[in-house]
């Protein structure tokens, strides 16, 4: 590609919008267009790296058995509904009619079609495993859709389900995926980390996010040094500091004038935090629920969701917490009988806590569970803290920020049961399919990559991914004999099966390099007068910025071996 034809440029200012490092490179570079919040074209240079991700991608389902296939994006909103999942889904699926007034939505994920085509397709115990996928349009809702391609709402995914007899085929198949994934983010140059992750309310087995750790991503990932634990906080356990029992005194009235906090609270008497409870609000579908917890600790709102199996949750507003006689600030569960009461198993590590006293400016020291208040469902709902203890090991928690670059899930029979999708075992037993669904998003992907591989120059695109191999810059094209060597050397790397990005533009050198250093290709070869003299180029890797002269004729050969080893 001579750069003077590219639709697409360079900026040289710094776009003001960007949000994260990979959203500047790409505005930078040229690479994408926003057309509203959410939505992207992908200009050629981005197009080139989609479909080389695509590539790898296709190949490792291919090579661990996958088939591809194409599904609608345009689905009947019947389907959703006979899953549950158009209310699960909520707003973010894109609902709309068609001219006969039908309901339809615009598909953000593919199990309910499917399942469908599983029910037609498959009827027997030797029609199984299947590993359909296809790599397609997704459309999604985003409350938030941030950082350019990180969020949006139109994007590529790769999805494949996979279609088991029973559980221990669901494994092998499971396994399978985990490892195809593990190849392709090597690849594309992502050191990936598979961590347990939330299933969700679904409540399928086990669950493993591909998550790569970055400060601009949007989940946090509990790890432990010790023994390798890692689990997105979403779901992630703790070893909770115990406290020291002690015999429970009898319950005493304070008077806490003006105390509205938990910590506010434990400076005025005098305790650590964790010899609190703290009282929490919520909604859980329209219903207000009592949350207790130590006071140290703060609701994991996932695990509550998951716990009260809630389609929709969130903190009480002042007014839903006034209408159910809740005093905030002051409130706890003792004598609270008309609510829903949940607690964080955090109650029981410990005796003698502080409490609310339900009254305004008025608490209760020494209150013990369960001889003070009853809870209706205990369970543990608190967010891991740093430095806690592994639930493996033991050893101390850390948490750091991550991007969730791809999704593997245990569906089990949840879609073949809503849709019918059985088969016969070879006892002639009907059974249902035992189904997993496995993600990537392909522009996420593209942006990971980024945000992994740079300086502050630009971009360095790993070597399988770079949208070309060698990006030629000539320095001088008014030099007829610059010209024509480079335009040369540009159709003898061309011809030899390499793809090259020309700098043909009439340019001044530094705003020539200045651009091959944002763009990033893996090889940058100089055709300069100078170098000419000498018969040489100058042969520079995007990844060291090392340079060196390279003859003319041993050009090719160079840049073969270097591409070959950074594979
Ligand atoms: P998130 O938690 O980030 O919203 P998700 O868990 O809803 O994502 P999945 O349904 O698991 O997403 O989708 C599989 C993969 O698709 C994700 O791992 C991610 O790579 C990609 N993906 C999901 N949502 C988006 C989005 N809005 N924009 C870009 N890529 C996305
Ligand atoms: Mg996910």
């Amino acid at each position: 590609m001579r750069l003077s034809q590219m639709f697409g440029k360079t900026l040289r200012s710094e776009p003001a919008e960007a949000e994260s490092v990979s959203h500047r490179l790409m505005l930078k570079a040229g690479m994408v267009y926003q057309v509203s919040a959410g939505v992207y074209s992908y200009m050629p240079l981005a197009w080139r790296v989609l479909r080389n991700i695509e590539q790898i991608i296709r190949e490792e389902m291919d090579a661990a058995g996958g088939q591809e296939v194409r599904m609608p994006v345009l689905q009947p909103l019947e389907l959703w509904e006979a899953s549950g999942r158009s209310a699960a889904f909520g707003d973010t699926l894109f609902k709309l009619k068609d001219r006969r007034q039908r309901p339809l939505c615009l598909a953000p994920t593919h199990e309910e079609v499917i399942t469908q085509m599983a029910k037609q397709h498959i009827h027997s115990y030797k029609d199984l495993p299947r590993l359909p996928y296809q790599i397609q349009t997704k459309l999604r809702d985003e409350a938030r859709p941030r950082a350019g391609l990180m969020r949006v709402r139109e994007f590529d995914m790769k999805d494949l389900y996979s279609m088991d007899l029973d559980q221990a085929g669901l494994d092998v198949s499971y396994d399978k995926m985990v490892q195809a994934y593990k190849n392709i983010y090597k690849r594309c140059g992502l050191p990936a980390l598979a961590v347990e992750a939330d299933s969700g309310a679904i409540g399928g087995k086990d669950s493993h996010e591909f998550i790569l750790i970055a400060e601009s991503g949007e989940d946090r990932v509990v790890r432990c040094q010790g023994c390798g634990f890692a689990a997105n906080l979403e779901r992630a356990s703790g070893v909770k500091p115990p406290l020291e029992k002690e015999d429970p005194l009898p319950l005493e009235e304070v008077s806490t004038p003006g105390i509205h906090t938990i910590k506010g609270l434990a400076d005025y008497l005098d305790v650590p935090e964790a010899k609190t409870l703290k009282a929490v609000f919520y909604s859980a579908d329209g219903q207000v629920v009592f949350v207790t917890l130590r006071g140290d600790l703060e609701v994991n709102e996932v695990k509550l969701k998951n716990l009260l199996r809630a389609a929709d949750l969130r903190l009480a507003t002042d007014e839903e917490v006034k209408a159910a006689g809740l005093v905030a600030g002051s409130a706890s569960p003792i004598g609270i009988t008309d609510l829903k009461r949940v607690a964080d198993d955090s109650i029981e590590l410990g005796s003698n806590f502080v409490v609310g006293a339900n009254k305004p400016d008025t608490h209760f020291k020494n209150a013990n569970y369960p001889r003070d208040f009853r809870i209706d469902v205990m369970a543990d709902i608190a967010e891991v803290k740093e430095g806690q203890g592994c639930p493996q090991c033991g050893k101390p928690l850390s948490i750091a920020r991550g991007i969730e670059v791809g999704h593997v899930f245990k569906l089990g029979t949840f879609f073949s049961e809503v849709f019918g999708a059985y088969y016969l075992d070879a006892q002639g037993k009907q059974q249902p399919i035992v189904m997993g669904c496995y993600g990537i998003g392909v522009g996420r992907l593209m942006a990971a990559a980024m945000e992994q591989n740079h300086d502050d120059k630009g971009i360095i695109w790993p070597v399988p991914i770079a949208p070309y191999q060698v990006h030629i810059c000539a320095l001088s094209m008014d030099k007829p004999d610059v010209q024509s060597a480079a335009d040369q050397l540009y159709s003898t790397l061309q011809g030899e099966g390499l793809e090259v990005l020309y700098d043909d533009r009439d340019e001044s050198p530094g705003v020539k390099f200045n651009d091959a250093d944002l763009l990033g290709m893996p090889v940058r070869l100089t055709v300069s007068p100078r170098n000419l003299k000498s018969g040489s180029v100058e042969f520079t890797e995007r990844v060291t910025m090392e340079t060196r002269m390279v003859p003319l004729d041993g050009v090719v050969a160079e840049v073969k071996s270097i591409l070959a080893n950074s594979n």
